[in-house]
């Protein structure tokens, strides 16, 4: 699926763009802020096989939180709901993507969603393998068959960058471990989600997950089933709740659409039946989500009547 560059996308991308000057770029992940903060893509994948694109759609960037969409989506896989939903809740918290304060407040001690990153770490924690490279290598070959793109990898230096700043992550991976959420080594899951938090693609290809997710898991042309239509249904409800971190509440009022950001500047949504969308665009608002790219989400649904609400 080619994607064809389209001038009425092109249109809203430079309303959108003027807003990359009110944010900045992650740094938090060194390798994070050599991103160019002017930049704004987006792309829109059809049931059709049509794609549609403005800005610098060839441009890779790692997925970041996105793929907790898809590490949650292998754990359901992998274990089953009820396995999984023991370990981690299904709410919203209203606190920042990273925050620590709801594990210690809560009982009992398990996160309470998979979109923060403690429920993230402990639902990487559940993905099976006998390495960490087996357990990425599966990661990434489930992000293959949903976006039917064939040589998916990560990036080893943000990876890397990140591994080596990642203490926040690894605290809320050790209180999960005193209180048996998460049962492995803590440096085995911190590698393993700082691998799958660096895999990168463009935006068509997070275009390509949407559209995934909004057919209900299964290929809109040949109609193979790629996730079964509950995890794909799972996965668009905590897109709803929770993706958009604690500004899911008024994404759900100004856009309407499930969708999940990263801190790389990354929108992943999905249009039940009707699209997928991808964004990248690295500068972020104070709450870690792409401030054009939100924008932009805002223009889309607009114009479109995309809400499903
Ligand atoms: N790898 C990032 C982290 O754990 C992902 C966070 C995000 O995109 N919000 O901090």
């Amino acid at each position: 699926m080619d994607c064809r560059s389209d001038e009425e996308l092109f249109q809203l991308v430079q309303e959108s763009k003027v807003h990359t000057a009110e944010g900045k770029v992650a740094d938090y992940i060194p390798a994070l802020a050599q991103a160019d903060p002017d930049s704004l893509a987006v792309a829109m994948a059809f049931p059709d096989g049509s794609c549609y694109s403005a800005g610098d759609v060839n441009k890779k960037s790692t997925l970041q939180s996105i793929s907790k969409v898809i590490a949650l989506a292998l754990a359901l896989l992998d274990n089953g709901e009820e396995y999984v939903f023991q370990r981690v809740g299904m709410e919203p918290t209203g606190d920042p993507f990273n925050s620590i304060i709801k594990l210690e407040t809560t009982e009992p001690h398990k996160p309470l969603n998979p979109m923060i990153n403690a429920g993230a770490l402990a639902v990487t924690s559940m993905i099976k393998g006998d390495s960490v490279e087996e357990r990425l290598g599966r990661i990434i070959h489930l992000t293959e068959l949903i976006t039917g793109v064939e040589g998916i990898g990560y990036n080893k230096e943000v990876a890397m960058s990140e591994l080596q700043t990642a203490d926040l992550n690894r605290s809320l991976a050790y209180y999960l471990k005193q209180y048996h959420v998460i049962e492995e080594n803590v440096e085995t899951v911190i590698e393993l989600y700082t691998k799958q938090c660096a895999i990168e693609m463009n935006c068509s290809d997070l275009a390509k997950i949407g559209l995934t997710l909004a057919m209900d898991g299964k290929h809109p042309l040949t109609g193979e089933t790629l996730l079964p239509p509950r995890v794909a249904s799972i996965c668009k409800t905590f897109m709803v709740t929770c993706g958009m971190y604690n500004a899911s509440g008024e994404f759900a009022i100004r856009v309407g659409i499930p969708a999940k950001s990263g801190v790389a500047g990354g929108i992943m949504a999905a249009v039940p039946y009707r699209c997928g969308i991808g964004i990248f665009g690295p500068a972020l608002d104070e709450r870690g989500n792409s401030i054009a790219g939100w924008d932009l989400m805002e223009r889309l649904s607009k114009k479109y009547d995309l809400s499903m609400f």
